[in-house]
């Protein structure tokens, strides 16, 4: 007979999902109740509330979308665009990638500004596609390149896209939570997330936010949008505030109660300390890092504090490496994607991952791991690089 699945107790320090904190666990075992009962409804208006409160926006089209990060991504494509639209994809990375299958599913035309994996989104390459591209409708970009572990610049390419007349469309799976973003101050139109990177809820859940511009250009399309499932004007009907609320699919019920869970953590906390927080545990795990001669595949002032690529040493099989950390240490890193498969390891400091006993932990797992594989790297110093930074402070 088969019994119960009972997972392992690992600590998640890869790309996604990250560890979760027992709190939004423990919020998620709640009785499940409907979810047009008035008890939840008032749960949504929070939900909500604290969404604008990540996000920091005051977008009244900011809501939880009931499918992962995808979805969410596939959400602001399918409500912004119409066939024949045209729209400026930049692709640093894997999911620029799919930013571009997203619009020509849609029946629009991608044009792409290409840069090289582990470098940011070039703004001047972007100027210049706008600059030629005088009909795009959009610019789309990914903030926070999980495959790489760059950061690009949101603030400067969204002020672009407002100069030459186009909306923005923001990929900002991993970073929010885990580094600034200010989708009212940086003019950001369309933006999506993820419930199970720096947010650290369980996955699933793709949290998304609209301005009013691109409110408008979803209330006054010409075409239905092609997604029966994800279009706003009808998910609206049921997370939309003021009216009544209507059966549009049943909301992930517990899920949402961990959401809900995750960003009171998050207030609880300050964003702003979040964003702190991260980056302190990036320096002082770059500090291990270092000292032991691993180094990083992005240039310091771009690098994302929640995600680290690192390169392996010569002559070391990086999927044995993780093996053994899994195996030994119950801890998971990342592997390297596309051209860095066998490459690079990302490691995650996301959420609640992003603490100073992670850092140790995975920095001496990984330490006697190379040691024990014969790596050239200098043994036994990453821990105490690591904490010395951590008591310079
Ligand atoms: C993880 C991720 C996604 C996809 O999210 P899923 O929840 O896996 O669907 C999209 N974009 C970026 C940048 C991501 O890191």
């Amino acid at each position: 007979m088969t019994s119960s699945f009972n997972p392992p107790t690992r600590t998640l320090m890869g790309p996604g999902p990250s560890d979760v904190h027992p709190r939004v666990l423990a919020a998620m075992s709640r009785p499940i109740i409907g979810h047009l009962d008035p008890a939840f409804i008032d749960m949504m208006d929070e939900l909500k509330d604290l969404l604008q409160y990540a996000f920091k926006t005051e977008n009244a089209l900011t809501l939880p979308v009931s499918a992962p990060g995808s979805a969410g991504m596939e959400a602001c494509f399918v409500n912004l665009l119409e066939p024949g639209d045209k729209v400026i994809v930049c692709q640093n990375g894997v999911f620029g990638g799919r930013m571009k299958e997203n619009v020509e599913r849609c029946g629009a035309q991608a044009v792409m500004v290409q840069d090289a994996w582990g470098k940011p989104v070039d703004p001047d390459k972007v100027e210049v596609a706008l600059a030629d591209n005088p009909d795009a409708k959009a610019l789309a970009f990914v903030h926070a390149e999980t495959s790489t572990g760059a950061c690009s610049d949101v603030e400067a390419l969204c002020a672009l896209a407002r100069q030459h007349g186009c909306l923005s469309i923001v990929d900002a799976v991993t970073s929010l939570g885990g580094c600034e973003l200010r989708v009212d101050d940086w003019g950001i139109d369309a933006v999506y997330s993820g419930s199970q990177k720096c947010l650290s809820c369980v996955p699933g859940i793709s949290p998304v936010s609209f301005s009013e511009r691109a409110l408008d250009l979803i209330g006054n399309r010409h075409s239905k949008v092609q997604s029966w499932f994800l279009d706003m004007n009808l998910v609206m009907g049921y997370w939309g505030s003021g009216g009544t609320r209507a059966y549009h699919h049943t909301a992930p019920i517990n899920p949402l109660y961990a959401l809900h869970e995750s960003l009171v953590m998050l207030k609880e906390e300050g964003i702003e300390n979040a964003w702190q927080r991260h980056r302190l545990n990036h320096r002082a795990l770059a500090a291990g890092l270092e000292a032991m001669g691993l180094s990083f595949l992005v240039e310091q002032d771009y690098r994302l504090p929640q995600l680290n690529a690192v390169t392996v040493p010569q002559g070391i099989d990086e999927a044995a490496v993780r093996k053994i950390l899994l195996n030994d240490y119950n801890l998971e890193i990342g592997a390297g994607l596309g051209e860095f498969a066998g490459k690079l390891w990302r490691i995650g400091l996301m959420g609640y991952a992003s603490r100073k006993e992670n850092v140790l932990k995975c920095l001496g797992a990984l330490d006697a791991t190379l040691q024990q594989l014969g790596a050239d790297i200098d043994g036994g110093t990453a821990v105490a690089a690591a904490n010395s930074l951590y008591n310079s402070r």
